[in-house]
């Protein structure tokens, strides 16, 4: 999806913005003499930015307003190294609510709801940007932050909350309370606006069932504001996007090239009006891709598909990119195998083509060879690729804590 010329106007702004200061992106776009873009081609030209950046100018030095105009600051807690810290101006703050109320009304909520908020509130930008969206739109904030389930209930009951904001297994554990409890009568919640985070079908089916609500999958990422700047409608075809905040390209993760509309990729977030800390063509490391043509919901904003996982756990078999979450997915239906697996790729050179080998962990009560052939079919008919699959006892892979160990790719790239 080309820029129009708004975008291109509103980026030039961005990067005039940035070139007056003496912040870290103002320096490096002096430095390389950028002044402005003039098309697509401009456009795609300009340098990403990443995650990285930010932690090299931390605390402050993204800032790119004077000091007197951010009223505050949001932080993306780092699980590596340090985190990011990102200054807000009274537009920002007020845009983001804008875009957030345009979220519930999105997903069909209105001023007569009563929103329970149960994501944490402070540095993180969850709480505060559900309560922000709620007030926006005149409905009425419980803003209850996380934990403390009776409460959390009890207040669910008595306040007669019609909308759960939530992580999502923060609310698969509320939908699993209010089932054991036997309370789901007594509950009048109709949706549920849940966080972005990558979540299995299953569990989607369990809050959906347990809860007897319609869920909403809410993006954001705090970089780019925090949650809110796209949702899904009730057609469920993919996260409606704001194109009059941020411009969203596909790239090819391991090129970055701009990859065309439909195809899956990572996305590449520019923000078109922001104030504080605008960010030029930032590296997410989300997939996902732009869903061509209109949503059957008549709304004008664009779609990029529901997230499918990140860039840095993606691997790739016979043009198809697949994920650990999926191989995971996959398996847990799967009768008496357990969580533990292994995934080797290797290119077999004299059949010249590339070979996955998935090892699996199946209890002695099943066939392994029945299992093995069940596996092989699963993976042919959902994923399109068809792996070589071992049986090994449970008990005998190795444990790790980490996705990305599981899989092993042996092939040159
Ligand atoms: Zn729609």
């Amino acid at each position: 999806m080309n820029l129009n010329d708004t975008q291109i106007t509103q980026i030039n702004d961005q990067i005039k913005r940035l070139t007056q200061t003496e912040s870290y992106y103002g320096k490096i776009y002096r430095g390389l003499g950028i002044t402005g873009i003039r098309s697509q081609k401009d456009f795609e030209a300009l340098p990403f930015s990443s995650k990285d950046d930010l932690r090299n100018a931390y605390p402050l030095g993204i800032q790119a307003v004077p000091d007197e105009q951010v009223v505050r600051i949001h932080s993306s807690s780092g699980t590596t190294g340090k985190p990011v810290i990102i200054p807000y101006t009274a537009k920002d703050v007020d845009d983001w609510a804008t875009m957030f109320a345009r979220c519930y009304e999105t997903a069909g909520i209105t001023n007569r709801d009563r929103i329970q908020i149960t994501p944490g509130y402070g540095l993180w930008t969850a709480g505060i940007g559900f309560q922000a969206g709620c007030e926006r739109l005149g409905a009425m904030a419980v803003p209850m932050g996380p934990g403390n389930t009776d409460k959390q209930i009890q207040m669910m009951i008595d306040l007669k909350s019609t909308v759960i904001t939530a992580t999502s297994s923060y609310a698969l554990l509320l939908s699993e309370e209010i089932v054991k409890r036997g309370l789901k009568d007594q509950i009048c919640l109709k949706k549920g606006v849940i966080g972005s985070e990558r979540w299995s079908e299953k569990m989607r089916g369990s809050i959906r069932e347990g809860l007897g609500i319609e869920l909403y999958d809410i993006y954001g990422l705090t970089e780019i504001y925090g949650p809110g700047i796209g949702v899904n409608c009730e057609h469920e075809n993919g996260i409606h996007y704001w194109d009059d905040y941020i411009y969203i390209e596909i790239i090819d993760p391991k090129t970055g090239r701009v990859l065309p509309d439909g195809e899956e990729g990572e996305i590449v977030i520019t923000t078109l009006v922001k104030e504080g800390a605008p960010l030029l063509r930032f590296r997410t490391h989300d997939i996902s891709r732009i869903l061509p043509g209109k949503c059957a919901c008549g709304s004008p904003y664009p779609r990029i598909d529901i997230i499918r996982g990140r860039s840095d756990d993606m691997f790739k078999m016979h043009g198809v990119n697949m994920f650990p979450s999926q191989v995971e997915d996959l398996l847990q239906n799967v009768d008496g195998v357990s969580s533990e697996y292994s995934v080797t790729i290797a290119h077999d050179d004299s059949a010249n083509r590339d070979i996955m080998i998935l090892m699996v962990e199946a209890e002695g009560r099943v066939s392994f060879e029945k299992t093995a052939a069940h596996i092989r079919e699963l993976f042919k008919s959902r994923v399109g690729v068809t792996p070589k699959v071992t049986i090994v006892p449970v008990g005998t892979l190795p444990r790790s804590e980490k996705k990305t160990k599981r899989v092993t790719d042996y092939r040159f790239s």
